[in-house]
C-alpha cells in the first residue's frame, strides 16, 4: 500500500494523520505516539469528508399584492428588485441595462434583520468622486456628474452564518541547533560547505472559536468580490425589519439560497481557522502544516438586508460597477481605461526619460553607441512601468478575511503538544 493512502487515516485519539511503520507493522501516530494494529482499520475509518449542518430559522413573508409595493425586473441580468412605490428604477444597478420592466409585486421573504442606510446619496457621490480622483486613465465622460446622479440605493440580500468551530492542526516543525562547515571534495576540487544540525518536532494544536455573522450575498447578479471588498458592516446596527426602511430604496430579492453560497462560506471559515491555529505554533525556524481538521458545529443561518449604493456603467462593451457600503462609506469599483490617455502617458514619460538618460549616457559614454542604446531601453522600461502602475490602480478590491467575524475572546487553545522526533544534519 502506498504511504499516501495510509495518510488518509486519522488517529482515533487525536485525529492526527497516521503513518504505517514497516518495522512494527503498525499504524503509528507521530503526534501522540499511539500505535494501532492494521486490523483495526477499515475503509470506513478513512478521513471523513468535512461536512457542516447549517440550520435556518423559518422566514416570514410579505404576501403578493401588498399595498403600494412594486416589482422591477432587469431583462438583461435577471435581477428582481422591489420598491414601496416611492422610488422607481430606470436602469439596473447591477448591470447598467436600461431595459427595466415594472411588474406586480409577487411577494417576498422578509429579512430577519436589516441595517438601514446611514450614507446618503450626496455622500455616496462624493465618495465616488474621491475614488476616481487621481486615477489618471479614466475617460472623462465616464465620470460626468449626470452619470453619477444615477447611483441607486439598494438593499442587497445577505445570508449571515454563525457557528462554533474546532480546529486540530498537525505540523512538522524544525529548530536549527547549530551551524557548521564541512570540507568536501567535488570533482577533485576542495570546497567548504555550510551545514546545520536540525531538530525535528511533531507539533499539534487544538483550538476552539466562534464565528458570528459571516456574510455571503444572496444575489447572483452581484459579483462576490465586490461585496467582499466593501465589508465589514457594523452589525451592532442590525435591527428588525420595518417597511419604513425600504422607503426611497430598492430591495433586491435573493436568487441564491443558503445552499448555493454555503460552500463559499465554509471555505472561508476553514481557511481562517487553519490560519488561526497555525499562528499558535511559535518559536520554530520552520513549520509545515501536515494537515488541519476543522469541524463546524451549531451552524445557524439568518437572512439580512444590507445597504449598498450602486452604479453600473456600460462602456465600450465592458461593464463597470461601483459600490459604496451604505453604512460605512467604504468604496469599491472597476474603471475603464482610456487608451488615448494611456498612449499619451506612455509617450510623455518616454520623452522625458529619454532626454534625461541620453544626456547622462552621453556624458558617461562620450557618444558611444552602446551607452546611448542602453539609455533608450531604460527609458522604454520606465515608461512601461509608469503606465502599468497607473492601470493597476484602476482596480480596487480588498478582501476582508473571515478573521473579522471571529467573536472577540472566543479563541481558546484547548490542546498543544510538541514532541521531539529526531535530530539530523543537512546542507544550508
Ligand atoms: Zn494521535
Ligand atoms: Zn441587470
Amino acid at each position: 500500500m502506498a504511504e499516501n493512502n495510509l495518510q488518509e487515516y486519522q488517529c482515533p485519539n487525536c485525529t492526527g494523520p497516521l503513518e504505517f511503520r514497516g518495522d512494527v507493522q503498525k499504524m503509528v501516530c507521530i503526534y501522540c505516539e499511539s500505535e494501532f494494529d492494521m486490523s483495526q482499520f477499515s475503509d470506513n475509518d478513512r478521513k471523513k469528508e468535512e461536512k457542516t449542518d447549517w440550520s435556518q430559522a423559518s422566514a416570514q413573508t410579505l404576501d403578493a399584492g401588498a399595498q403600494g409595493m412594486t416589482e422591477f425586473e432587469c431583462k438583461a441580468c435577471g435581477a428582481v428588485m422591489v420598491s414601496d412605490g416611492q422610488v422607481g428604477a430606470t436602469e439596473c444597478p447591477y448591470c447598467g441595462n436600461p431595459a427595466i420592466i415594472q411588474s406586480t409585486f409577487e411577494g417576498m421573504n422578509l429579512p430577519d434583520g436589516i441595517i438601514p442606510f446611514a450614507v446618503n446619496k450626496d455622500t455616496a457621490m462624493n465618495k465616488m468622486k474621491e475614488f476616481y480622483s487621481g486615477k489618471k486613465l479614466i475617460p472623462d465622460s465616464f465620470i460626468s456628474n449626470n452619470r453619477m446622479e444615477k447611483i441607486q440605493g439598494v438593499y442587497v440580500p445577505f445570508w449571515l452564518f454563525d457557528c462554533d468551530v474546532e480546529g486540530h492542526g498537525f505540523y512538522k516543525a524544525t529548530k536549527v541547533k547549530r551551524r557548521f562547515t564541512k570540507n568536501v571534495t567535488e570533482n577533485g576540487q576542495q570546497k567548504t560547505e555550510n551545514w546545520k544540525e536540525v531538530e525535528e518536532y511533531a507539533v499539534s494544536r487544538s483550538a476552539k472559536m466562534r464565528y458570528e455573522k459571516v456574510p455571503a450575498d444572496g444575489s447572483k447578479e452581484m459579483k462576490d468580490e465586490y461585496m467582499d471588498s466593501i465589508e465589514p458592516f457594523d452589525y451592532s446596527k442590525l435591527t428588525a425589519y420595518n417597511s419604513a426602511y425600504f422607503s426611497g430604496y430598492l430591495a433586491n430579492k435573493y436568487d441564491e439560497s443558503p445552499e448555493d453560497v454555503k460552500e463559499r462560506v465554509d471555505k472561508r471559515i476553514r481557511t481562517t481557522t487553519e490560519q488561526s491555529v497555525r499562528e499558535t505554533v511559535k518559536n520554530y525556524d520552520s513549520v509545515n502544516t501536515e494537515s488541519c481538521n476543522v469541524s463546524i458545529n451549531n451552524g445557524n443561518i439568518s437572512y439580512c438586508m444590507l445597504p449598498v449604493w450602486m452604479l453600473t456603467t456600460r462602456w465600450n462593451g465592458g461593464q463597470y460597477t461601483f459600490a459604496v457600503n451604505g453604512q460605512t462609506g467604504k468604496v469599491t469599483g472597476d474603471m475603464p481605461i482610456d487608451s488615448g490617455k494611456s498612449t499619451k502617458m506612455f509617450m510623455l514619460t518616454l520623452i522625458v526619460s529619454l532626454i534625461i538618460t541620453e544626456v547622462l549616457a552621453y556624458f558617461i559614454g562620450g557618444g558611444d553607441f552602446l551607452y546611448l542604446a542602453v539609455a533608450a531601453v531604460i527609458s522604454i522600461i520606465i515608461a512601461a512601468i509608469t503606465v502599468s502602475s497607473a492601470k493597476s490602480s484602476m482596480v480596487a478590491h480588498n478582501k476582508v478575511e473571515a478573521q473579522h467575524y471571529v467573536v472577540k475572546g472566543s479563541f481558546k487553545l484547548t490542546g498543544e503538544n510538541d514532541r521531539y522526533v529526531r535530530t539530523y544534519e543537512e546542507r544550508g
